[in-house]
């Protein structure tokens, strides 16, 4: 498998909230993590049907623009009763025409699982795909999931996204309820981050 050998990885992301686990994640190793918004990339079109897709439109827009090699995630949400939704679309849940709101986002999810009348525990899991591409065109690949189930009421006040209704196996808290270093511990995104490392990094 290709190495990374940089000290500084460009993380081709606009989110506030991702960034700052790849920071926290990556930090121990000495690699410096810089933004997508850093090197004042546009933002591409997700118009990927799957995670893959989607993390690779994400790398190779930022590689090719900035001659860096970049690493995208593309991740989300599948609920085992809405047939795997949100899923690829779980950021899309979230629109407004005012910018994303992950409060109401949870509540139509939480509404979706009403409507089917689907019984509890709400079995679900974060999915998180991580793609490292070079500018010449070589990219590897890594997964990620984090198993748990969906909580009613939300609670937590930490974190980002659906994490206050998310509840991972062995836990009585949501990722909401932990510390930045708890989540990343059981996180889809840390166990990615994990292949990752284990694969370019050493
Ligand atoms: P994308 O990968 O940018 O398409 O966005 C995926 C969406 O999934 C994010 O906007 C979040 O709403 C949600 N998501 C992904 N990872 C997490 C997480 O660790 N906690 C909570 N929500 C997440």
């Amino acid at each position: 498998m290709r190495k990374f050998t940089g000290s500084e990885l460009l993380v081709a992301t606009h989110n506030a909230g991702k960034l700052e686990e790849f920071h926290q994640i990556l930090a121990p190793f000495g690699i410096t993590v810089t933004s997508a918004a850093e090197h004042a990339l546009p933002e591409p079109e997700e118009t990927g049907t799957t995670f893959v897709e989607n993390a690779r439109i994400k790398a190779y827009a930022a590689a090719e623009a900035t001659g860096l090699p970049a690493l995208a995630d593309d991740s989300g949400l599948e609920v085992l009763a809405l047939d795997g939704a949100p899923g690829v679309y779980t950021a899309d849940w979230a629109e407004t025409p005012q910018g994303r709101d992950f409060v109401m986002a949870m509540e139509k999810t939480h509404a979706a699982l009403l409507a089917k009348a689907a019984p509890e525990p709400w079995q679900a899991r974060f999915c998180c795909t991580l793609v490292l591409a070079w500018p010449d065109g070589q990219d590897v690949v890594f997964e990620g999931f984090a198993n748990g189930h969906l909580v009613w009421p939300r609670r937590g006040q930490d974190g980002h996204g659906y994490d206050p209704m998310f509840q991972p196996e062995g836990e009585n808290r949501t990722f909401a309820e932990m510390s930045h270093a708890e989540k990343n511990a059981r996180s889809h995104r840390g166990a990615a981050i994990k292949a990752l490392i284990e694969g370019c990094f050493s």
